[in-house]
C-alpha cells in the first residue's frame, strides 16, 4: 500500500458516505452491499456485462485488511469477489506483527476467499544477522499460508545509509535475499517508487487524486525536493535489480510505477519475461490514457492480458468494520467493472472528463480479474483439505 491508495480510497469513502446519508434521509436507495449473491450464471455473449458484476468469480489482488473481522469477506463472497491481503512495512498500518495476526486470522478463517503477503522491516538491514533473521521471519510466514513477499517503497525513498543517502532496491544487502526467494519460486510484489505526478508540478499532473493529495501533502511532493532520487532513478535501480535475479518471480505493485504510459510498462514487461503487474491504484492512470487513446490502451490490455493482475489498493484502519469497509469498496469494484467489461463513457473521481469503458473481451477479463492471479499464486485461495 501507499499513500496513493489512501487519497484513491478517499473519494470513495465520501461517495459512500454520502449515499449513506441519502439512503438515511430516504432518498436513495442503499447501495447493493447485502444483496444476495446471484446464482444464475452470466449471460452468454461476447462481453460481460454489468448485470455479471456479482456472478462471475473476481479477485482483488491487492487489499490491506487490518481487522480481522469476516465480515468483509463474508459479504465480498456475495459479490463473488476474494482477496489477497498485502502486509506492508509501512508506517501509517499497524506493526508488522500485528499485520501478519489478522491476515493468519482471515485466512485460517476462510482460506477459499482470503490469501495474504509476508513482509519485513529493513530498518536494521545494515546489520549482521539482519538475512538470517528475515529468511526465518518470511519461512515462518510460508508454513502460515503466505504467497509472497512484499517490499515497499520506503526503500529508495526513505532507508539511509550512514552517509545519508537514500538505500535502493538493487542494494547489495538485498540480494542475497532476493536470491533466495528467486531459488524457491516465492514472489517478490515489489513497490518502488511513486506515480510519476509525484515528480511533476501540481497543474501538470494527470489525476485528480494525486494533485489534490500533493498540494495537501508538499512533504511528499518529489518536484519540490530534487535532492530526492528522480523517478527514473527509482525505475532504473527496480529494473537493475530485476535483471540481476532472471529466475525471480517479481510482481510490480501499481503497474510498477510505470502507470503514465501503457508503452513504457509494455517495455518492462517485454525485458523481463516472467515480471507480471497489478493495477491497483493506478486504473485512473489507464482511464487518463483511454481519454486520449482508447484503443492504444484496448490494445495493450488485450496483448498482455497474461501479465495483468486487478486490485484496488483499498486499505482498512482497524477500526473500520467490515460493511463500512464494504460500503467503501463497492462502487470502485462495480466502476471498474463497468470500465473494463462495457463501452458506455461515464465520470469517474479521478478525471474532470467522462471515460469511455474498454470493453474487453470476457477471456481478457477472466484472466485479468481471476486466472492470472491464481496461476501466480497456486497454492493461494484453495479451501482448507
Ligand atoms: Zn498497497
Amino acid at each position: 500500500m501507499t499513500r496513493t491508495s489512501l487519497r484513491a480510497a478517499m473519494p470513495a469513502l465520501h461517495a459512500a458516505t454520502l449515499i449513506a446519508a441519502l439512503a438515511a434521509a430516504g432518498f436513495v436507495a442503499r447501495p447493493a452491499a447485502a444483496a444476495t449473491p446471484s446464482d444464475a450464471k452470466p449471460a452468454t455473449g461476447a462481453r460481460y456485462t454489468m448485470a455479471d458484476f456479482d456472478k462471475v468469480t473476481k479477485i482483488d489482488a491487492h487489499v490491506h485488511l487490518h481487522n480481522a473481522d469476516p465480515a468483509f469477506i463474508d459479504a465480498a463472497r456475495k459479490l463473488r469477489f476474494k482477496v489477497l491481503t498485502i502486509n506492508v512495512d509501512y508506517p501509517d498500518f499497524p506493526p508488522l506483527d500485528d499485520q501478519q495476526r489478522v491476515a493468519i486470522a482471515l485466512r485460517q478463517a476462510a482460506p477459499a476467499d482470503v490469501a495474504w503477503a509476508v513482509s519485513f522491516s529493513s530498518e536494521t538491514s545494515d546489520q549482521p544477522g539482519w538475512l538470517a533473521a528475515t529468511e526465518r521471519r518470511i519461512d515462518a510466514g510460508l508454513k502460515a499460508g503466505a504467497i509472497g513477499v512484499k517490499v515497499w517503497k520506503n526503500i529508495g525513498m526513505s532507508i539511509r545509509k550512514p552517509d545519508g543517502t537514500l538505500v535502493m532496491i538493487d542494494d547489495a544487502r538485498f540480494s542475497p535475499l532476493f536470491s533466495w526467494l528467486a531459488r524457491r519460486g516465492i514472489p517478490l510484489l515489489g513497490h518502488q517508487g511513486e506515480p510519476h505526478n509525484c515528480w511533476l508540478p501540481l497543474d501538470k499532473m494527470t489525476v485528480n487524486n494525486d494533485r489534490e493529495y500533493f498540494a495537501h501533502h508538499p512533504q511528499y511532493h518529489m518536484a519540490l525536493h530534487p535532492e530526492m532520487p528522480s523517478w527514473e532513478d527509482q525505475m532504473a535501480a527496480r529494473d537493475r535489480m530485476v535483471a540481476a535475479h532472471p529466475t525471480l518471480r517479481f510482481i510490480g505493485m501499481h503497474m510498477a510505477s510505470l502507470e503514465r504510459d501503457v508503452d513504457e510498462l509494455a517495455a518492462f514487461l517485454d525485458r523481463f519475461p516472467l515480471a507480471k503487474v497489478d493495477l491497483a491504484a493506478r486504473i485512473g492512470q489507464l482511464q487518463y490514457q483511454s481519454q486520449q487513446d482508447r484503443e492504444k490502451v484496448r490494445r495493450f490490455m488485450v496483448k498482455y492480458q497474461d501479465r495483468l493482475m486487478y486490485g484496488t489498493d483499498v486499505s482498512q484502519p482497524p477500526q473500520q468494520s467490515g460493511a463500512e469497509l464494504l460500503r467503501e469498496v463497492e462502487p470502485v469494484w462495480r466502476m471498474h467493472w463497468r470500465y473494463f467489461n462495457t463501452e458506455e463513457s461515464f465520470k469517474v473521481d479521478d478525471l474532470d472528463q467522462p471515460v469511455q469503458g474498454l470493453g474487453l473481451p470476457r477471456a481478457v477479463v477472466d484472466k485479468l480479474y481471476h486466472l492470472n492471479a491464481e496461476r501466480s499464486f497456486p497454492t493461494a485461495w484453495k479451501a482448507a483439505r
